[in-house]
């Protein structure tokens, strides 16, 4: 166990790692106060840091940041401007040990966990202010879990960013065991589950890294959640034709959805590097949401934003990681 200094050095290292009360158990509430007011509030120049930005790309409404680490390994974090304000995409874990097959963050598999801190600071060096954060970049979020959880409680206190809870979402390809642990804490987060098949066969071609959480159990765990925090479920769809878009899969969808508080976002396919998949045409996604709106089911088309820069979902890898 660290004695008092031992711990007050590692909150000056990296104080971005710790909540409110862990600073004020070792220097008192009124100095955990001030530290935390001038690290999130103030317009000082922003020195202390573990995390660096090595680049920024720009399209016209996207900008991706591609932060290094102390290690040198690469991040990438998205900025996607809105109508409402600024969203940030923002990365869990250096590579991601799921591997879906129209993902490029998947590929290298996973390199390592984001500690709570490098989590944090991506949002906190963005040059622009945001008013959304989603848990969607890369890697699978609930596979770093306390980190995410500790991360969220910093980013919503009161003393320091004060970011509303209502514009946070994590986004999951949905790990039963996580997804039940998530339901238990107490913060009413938004929750996207990448859902992108109907039965358990297509969704483990298409989800390896999922194939041993049954499907249905799956989806049972998040309109658990759903309920039990009020909130408005999710279910991101990437429009496979041919392969996820058939009849026997809007019938599963309208049984499972129905009479849900659920929202499906239709995604287009992103064309990665070396992925297999086709890019699928606008027609084809539309014909499908039509098909689910005829039966009674709430249906958006997600628009892709900065595909031109390589940050659109699916995209995100940092090519500094491969050498
Ligand atoms: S979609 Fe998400 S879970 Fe799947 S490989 Fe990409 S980052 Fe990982």
């Amino acid at each position: 166990m660290k004695n008092i200094h031992g711990n007050i050095v590692d909150i000056i290292n990296d104080p971005f790692g710790f909540t409110f009360n862990e600073i004020a158990g070792i220097i008192g509430e009124q100095n955990s106060s001030a530290l935390f007011s001038s690290l999130y509030k103030s317009n000082l120049p922003k020195k202390i840091h573990t995390i660096w930005i090595k680049e920024i790309v720009k399209d016209t409404d996207t900008q991706k940041y591609i932060y290094e680490l102390f290690d040198h390994k690469c991040i990438e974090t998205v900025c996607i401007k809105r109508r409402t304000g600024m969203t940030a995409c923002v990365s869990t874990q250096v590579g991601c040990l799921v591997k879906c097959s129209f993902c490029e963050s998947g590929k290298n598999g996973l390199l390592r966990n984001l500690t709570v801190s490098e989590i944090v600071q991506q949002i906190h060096f963005l040059k622009e202010p945001v008013n959304r954060i989603v848990f969607m970049g890369i890697g699978e979020s609930l596979y770093n879990y306390d980190a995410l959880i500790k991360a969220i409680h910093i980013l919503r206190d009161r003393n320091g960013l004060d970011f509303p809870t209502d514009g946070i979402t994590i986004s999951t390809v949905g790990p039963i065991k996580m997804l039940r642990k998530l339901r238990e804490e107490h913060i009413k987060i938004q929750l996207v589950l990448s859902l992108h098949a109907t039965n358990q066969k297509v969704r483990n071609a298409l989800i390896p890294g999922m194939s041993d959480n049954d499907i249905k159990e799956t989806v049972e765990a998040v309109l658990s959640y759903s309920k039990r925090h009020n909130r408005k479920l999710t279910i991101a769809y990437l429009v496979l034709p041919g392969i996820n878009d058939t009849y026997s899969d809007i019938k599963q969808l309208v049984e499972w959805f129905k009479h849900e508080n659920v929202m499906i976002n239709l995604l287009e396919h992103n064309q990665a590097n070396q992925l297999i998949f086709k890019d699928v045409c606008r027609k084809e996604v539309e014909h499908f949401k039509n098909k689910l709106e005829d039966n009674g089911l709430e249906v958006k088309i997600r628009v892709s934003h900065g595909r031109k820069i390589n940050a659109a979902c699916g995209q995100l890898v940092s090519k500094y990681n491969n050498k």
